[in-house]
């Protein structure tokens, strides 16, 4: 197996990848919050670990892939103060907290199947695993971790060492940023909630009819009827579903401070072993003057708006995240997305202008030394913008067309730009298909008179054929068509 080198969060280092279990990976991604559609920074975050996924499987590992859904739980202050978005959501749109996380997670499943994002082996819910987050706790208790404030279970920072391993900060520092948002009864400002009690006097207590309003997910539990904290979903379901194959965990950066920080504190605590060996975080995307694009913000866009709308194909947002390493900040705007999108036009007429087709491209064989250059991009911390310039350079070089059909739809397996249907975007007539079928017959038998007259029956439809050093290419007005299985001289 080739040496893969991804760069950890924990040990802020580029690591050889090693997995548990050998030829296999665990790999859970931080899913979404589904109270609103996700914006293109978020969707920025599932490109990323779909790449990383990808990188995985084209290095041959047999890769099982957890994303939760996080349906409660989950504050709109993210150090337990302030109203659960789940609910937030439902007043907005009068709907049940149920209904915005079914439309939602819906919404969301749309998206990255335009994003060409290969879909998780698992899907979980959180309200599918209130029993585990509840043992969790339960463990925590015993071991001495948790204790009652009046409106939750807490778990008690001081007590885990090393509770900054993962964030690198001071713990001061860490506290710092605990305090934006006061809780009196913590005992250190990083203390975070397990479980929270429904409240008895609603936080916003009268709807428009005048009526106390009820949240409307809440569990019985051995402390009081509520639900669990935001950060525990990710503990139990990860537990629970990948057991001992805790290998990768992913987010975005602004997951590492507090809620990755307290899935290892609560993890770890509890079972007395190691949470998962890497931690793998992207960067933001960020738009003009260098904001952070958040739900919170109201200064986000959607795939909809962002692109759809504006007539550009999704997958350019795609190709746009790949030219960025995941590390850096991307900036968003509409000319570069714009200009992505030329990118990934330009790139599928480049694939067309080669001769083969599909069918052929998949009996070419894929030249070794492009495909050590392209691995070594990849397995380099998923180098995505070297590895396109590798395809650029197969594109460019002097290999035959079928070979660079063959590699560069060979690294499409990593790319995810569907570069294949690109090829088949302009398929040729059956008649004419047909006609260039009997002259590359004909061509083979050396019979030139009958060749030429099908020629001239072909230009007669209003198509031009040249002959090429791989066989026949038959174009229509400057427009390269794909031709058929008749390329290839073999026939
Ligand atoms: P959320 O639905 O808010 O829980 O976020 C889903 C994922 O998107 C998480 O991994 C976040 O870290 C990530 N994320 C949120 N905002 C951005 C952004 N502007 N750029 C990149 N990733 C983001
Ligand atoms: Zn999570």
């Amino acid at each position: 197996m080739n040496k893969l080198f991804l760069y950890n969060s924990l040990t802020r280092k580029k690591q050889e990848f090693k997995p548990i279990k050998k030829g296999a990976v665990g790999l859970y991604t931080c899913g979404p919050t589904v109270y609103n559609y996700a914006h293109i920074g978020n969707l920025r975050s599932y490109i990323f670990e779909d790449i990383l996924k990808r990188v995985l499987l084209y290095n041959g590992y047999k890769v099982k892939h957890v994303i939760n859904i996080t349906d409660v739980g989950h504050l709109t202050g993210d150090m337990d103060m302030g109203e659960d978005k789940l609910e937030v959501g439902a007043k907005r749109e009068g709907k049940s907290a149920r209904a915005i996380a079914e439309f939602y997670t819906n919404a969301f499943k749309k998206d990255i199947k335009k994003l060409n994002i290969l879909e998780p082996d698992v899907w979980c819910k959180a309200t599918d695993y209130i029993k585990e987050q509840i043992d969790l706790i339960k463990a925590l208790e015993k071991k001495g971790y948790t204790y009652k404030t009046s409106d939750g279970i807490y778990y008690d920072t001081a007590k885990f060492k090393n509770y900054n391993k993962l964030s690198h900060l001071p713990l001061e520092k860490l506290k710092e940023g605990a305090r934006v948002e006061k809780n009196l009864e913590k005992k250190n400002p990083t203390d975070f909630a397990l479980w929270k009690f429904s409240p008895k006097i609603p936080l916003t207590p009268f709807d428009k009819g005048g009526k106390i309003v009820k949240r409307q997910q809440e569990w019985p539990s051995p402390w009081g009827v509520g639900f669990p904290g935001w950060h525990i979903e990710c503990s139990a379901m990860s537990l629970a579903i990948l057991k001992d194959q805790l290998d990768i965990h992913c987010g975005g950066i602004d997951h590492i401070n507090v809620h990755h920080t307290n899935e290892i504190a609560q993890s770890e605590a509890a079972t007395g072993k190691k949470f998962f060996n890497f931690w793998l975080h992207n960067a933001f995307l960020n738009i003009a003057g260098g904001k952070k694009m958040a739900k919170s913000e109201e200064n986000f866009l959607t795939l909809e708006n962002a692109l759809i709308k504006k007539g550009i194909n999704p997958l350019a947002f795609r190709f746009a995240a790949l030219g960025t390493h995941y590390r850096k900040p991307m900036e968003y705007s509409e000319e570069g997305i714009r200009a992505a999108g030329n990118g990934l036009k330009h790139l599928g007429n480049q694939m067309r202008d080669l001769t083969p087709a599909l069918s052929l491209a998949r009996r070419g064989s894929i030249n070794a030394d492009f495909k050590k250059k392209f691995l070594e991009a990849i397995n380099d911390d998923l180098n995505m913008p070297q590895a396109l310039a590798v395809a650029q350079e197969v594109l460019k070089s002097k290999l035959a067309d079928k070979e660079k059909l063959a590699a560069v739809l060979d690294f499409d397996k990593v790319l995810g730009l569907n570069l294949a249907s690109a090829l088949k975007e302009k398929k040729l007539p059956a008649q004419v298909e047909k006609l260039a079928e009997a002259r590359q017959a004909a061509r083979n038998k050396k019979d030139f008179s009958k060749s030429d007259k099908l020629r001239k029956k072909i230009e007669k439809l209003g198509y031009l054929v040249e002959d090429t050093k791989d066989g026949q290419r038959v174009i229509k007005n400057n427009c390269r068509i794909v031709i058929s299985s008749v390329s290839e001289k073999s026939l």
